[in-house]
């Protein structure tokens, strides 16, 4: 069954303006960890705003746990939210902090204690149960926004870019746990964030959006390997996917891609496209890279170097196109040195150069 479903939401901030939303649908399963990931502006935050009840859609419905809940304010709504800023009481210790959302709910007094110290357990926040905001770091003071979500056990959570107010080592930290936390709760989450790498790591599924619509849904990985069009394949993954401008040509019976002057193994599929542009789309992991040159690869020429410890990063030009490639962290070469490339067919997507969609 599925916890959450959005049907057709429209949004116009204005009038006949531009649609934030623009006829969004959407479900997300029980247990399921659902992120919304998409540039600034996309309409993610407008989206999750009305399925939490803050925002009225123009038109739309949006159903929780099977109850249509489109007309009904954010208080009736049965879920718990943490936000970018994290609103927790300044005056209130961390413990009655933690508990606020059920003593609001007037949960016995014995019942919030064992509620708290269990989420206080989870988020390693046992010791700090006494303090005030004020005494806590910035990422305690996240951890105690998440344990007030997760102790009312609402069964549906949302999170707007609740890592977004910490420093990139503790909120790498902190992601892990929260992919922890909220798989061993099992709560059902729609999740937003603009960092690609978050939502990678966090989701069972992504949603990206561009221009108030999702544009691919799907498992992390499989977005990330097979975008559906070019914008996906730039937005997911660092470094973004390169996409480098090729026509199609037949050598004997076969197709090949032909990059200025040079030719690659083109998949077999794209026989009705000879003698047509493409833009072939290939992750720079996913590029072979030798020193040596080899019948079948293409020649390049390397511009930078970029050690990453668990890998080299080359940016090379192949012909007038510059393209990124990973390799082996022991591959040694310079700037200017001549390279040779290859993938295998299997490795390559292609698109429309018009429509910038990945071709069937
Ligand atoms: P960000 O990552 O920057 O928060 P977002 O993807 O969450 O972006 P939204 O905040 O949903 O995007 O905004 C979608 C569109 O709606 C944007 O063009 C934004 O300018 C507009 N918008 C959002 N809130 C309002 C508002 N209260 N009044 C008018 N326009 C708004």
């Amino acid at each position: 069954m599925s916890d959450i479903v959005v049907r057709n939401l429209v949004k116009a901030y204005t009038p006949g303006g531009p649609r934030a939303t623009d006829d969004v649908s959407l479900e997300v399963a029980e247990g399921e960890f659902l992120v919304l990931v998409g540039p600034s502006g996309c309409g993610k935050t407008t989206l999750l705003r009305m399925v939490a009840g803050l925002e009225r859609p123009d038109s739309g419905t949006v159903s929780l746990g099977g109850r249509d809940v489109t007309r009904l304010p954010a208080r009736e709504r049965r879920l718990s939210m943490v936000f970018q800023s994290y609103a927790i009481f300044p005056h209130m210790r961390v413990r009655q902090n933690i508990g606020f959302g059920l003593a609001m709910r007037k949960v016995p007094g014995d019942e919030i204690d064992r509620r708290v110290r269990r989420a206080a357990e989870l988020l390693h926040l046992e010791e700090y149960l006494d303090r005030y905001p004020a005494q806590l770091s910035g990422g305690q003071r996240q951890r105690v926004a998440v344990a007030r979500a997760i102790v009312v056990d609402a069964g549906v959570l949302l999170m707007d870019e609740p890592l977004s107010n910490l420093d990139a080592l503790l909120r790498l930290e902190f992601r892990a746990e929260l992919k922890k936390i909220v798989r061993q709760i099992g709560t059902t989450t729609l999740y937003v964030t603009h960092d690609q790498a978050e939502a990678m790591s966090l989701g069972d599924r992504v949603a990206v959006m561009r221009g108030g619509r999702i544009v691919q849904l799907g498992a992390p990985l499989d977005v990330y390997d097979r975008p559906s069009e070019r914008f996906v394949g730039g937005f997911l993954g660092a470094p973004p996917m390169n996409f480098i401008p090729a026509t199609v040509e037949r050598n004997g019976d076969k197709p090949v891609l032909a990059l200025g002057d040079q030719h690659l193994a083109a998949p077999s599929t794209l026989d009705e496209w000879v003698g047509r542009p493409v833009l072939v789309g290939v992750r720079a992991e996913n590029i072979e890279v030798s020193t040596e040159a080899a019948p079948g690869w293409v020649t390049a020429t390397v511009e930078v170097v970029e050690p990453t410890g668990a890998a080299v990063l080359l940016t090379v030009r192949l012909g007038e196109h510059q393209i990124k490639v990973q390799t082996a962290p022991g591959f040694r070469v310079a700037p200017d040195d001549t390279v040779w490339l290859r993938s295998t067919p299997e490795a390559l997507r292609l698109y429309d150069p018009e429509t910038s969609l990945v071709l069937r």
